[in-house]
């Protein structure tokens, strides 16, 4: 297993990964296989959308926003400020799979891999696990 570092700017914030983990399969050599990616951070995420228009990782952030407000009341902010962040992860979740075929990736044509960030600025960690077939 391997893993990278990921440095967020923002408090939430959606940063496209998918070229730093091509690198990784690239250096794998698979040709036919599963990657794993998995970020091991409980107010982070992984993401597969669109990666062409950049406006829409705003969009998701902004309404994920409106449903779970960071200023809204939770119990969880009496411990730690960031309830809002731990919800927005659940949702989108810490990992995603991605097939490999012919040494590339099995992503749609507007398909990217992004590194959800919603409780920044951090320094985050991202694993990458390939298995050949
Ligand atoms: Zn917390």
């Amino acid at each position: 297993m391997q893993s990278f570092i990921v440095r967020t700017k923002k408090r939430q914030e959606i940063i496209e990964i998918t070229e730093r983990i091509k690198e990784f399969v690239a250096k794998s050599k698979v040709n036919s296989g599963t990657c794993f990616v998995y970020t091991p951070h409980t107010t982070a995420a992984i993401l597969i959308n669109e990666n062409y228009d950049k406006g829409l990782n705003e969009d998701i952030i902004e309404n994920l926003e409106r449903l779970i407000p960071s200023n809204a009341s939770y119990k969880h902010n009496k411990t730690d400020d960031n309830a809002h962040a731990h919800i927005k992860a659940s949702i989108i979740g810490p990992s995603e799979t991605i097939l490999i075929k012919d040494g590339k990736f099995q992503l749609g044509r507007w398909q990217g891999i992004a590194f959800c960030e919603f409780d920044g600025p951090r320094e985050r960690k991202v694993y990458v696990k390939i298995i050949k077939d």
